[in-house]
């Protein structure tokens, strides 16, 4: 019998992927230098989702040198909650970071996301100096002053997808399409214990955005109504006896 217990790793990264091939490698490059400085057993997993380009291959390619990496393949593209969704049910890690694979964020500030948890069971990056287009930041402000008006929020900054999560947390957490710009509510909906730590965002050198004001401000608007219903709705009663 083999009695050698199976290791699980303490950190699952999950990043989406759609249309990054250029990006692929270098992300992975710096990512593997922070979680080589961090010393604790990892997880990166990769949700291609529905790309068309050649990001899986380059997944897989890099797969060959690091044996940490998974690769989770959608059918068709689905979007960025369904791609974080795949990755949360299938991190074994403690602990889960999640961010974009485009390089807008920096995995130099992991370590500042992990220095919170445990005092929190969610700790949400901060893009303080935001490197997008005048459009993207205006529109960003007022979607972030607008939800947090709406649900009696006081999130700075929802979009950025640098987060780390205790996992039980994450795994909680009842996912439907566009709700990951709503995390730190979900979270604390769950009980959980929400900060924010300011963290670094850089320009998108390669690919697309995948996000224009017409599909993000509209979309995010209807979703903002439905979790304002669930926060209202949700199931408080304590047994007594
Ligand atoms: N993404 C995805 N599926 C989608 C749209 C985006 O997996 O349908 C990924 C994308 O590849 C990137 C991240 O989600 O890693 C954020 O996308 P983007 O950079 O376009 O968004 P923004 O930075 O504008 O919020
Ligand atoms: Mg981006």
């Amino acid at each position: 019998m083999d009695t050698h217990a199976i290791r699980l790793p303490f950190l699952s990264v999950i990043i989406p992927v759609f249309n990054e091939e250029e990006n692929l490698k270098p992300l992975f490059t710096e990512l593997v230098d922070v979680l080589n400085s961090l010393n604790k057993t990892c997880e990166v997993i990769f949700i291609d989702d529905g790309s068309k380009d050649g990001s899986l291959a380059v997944l897989k390619d890099l797969q060959k040198t690091f044996s940490g990496i998974r690769i989770i393949k959608f059918k068709k593209n689905c979007g960025q909650t369904s791609a974080f969704d795949a990755g949360i049910k299938a991190a074994q890690g403690e602990v889960i970071v999640t961010m974009d694979a485009d390089l807008q964020n920096d995995p130099r500030d992991i370590p500042k996301l992990l220095e919170k948890i445990g005092d929190f069971d969610a700790v949400c990056g901060w893009r303080q100096k935001r490197n997008d287009s005048f459009i993207r930041r205006i529109s960003s402000r007022i979607a972030n002053a607008v939800r947090n008006k709406l649900s009696g929020e006081s999130i700075k900054d929802v979009g950025c997808s640098l987060k780390a999560f205790r996992s039980v947390y994450a795994k909680k957490m009842k996912l439907y399409t566009g709700l990951h710009r709503f995390f730190p509510t979900l979270i604390k909906m769950e009980g959980g214990r929400v900060t924010e730590v300011a963290v670094n965002h850089r320009p998108r050198k390669y690919g697309a955005p995948k996000y224009n004001i017409r599909n993000r401000m509209v979309r995010s608007f209807i979703d903002l109504l439905a979790v304002c219903w669930m926060k209202k709705r949700i199931l408080t009663y304590e047994i007594e006896e």
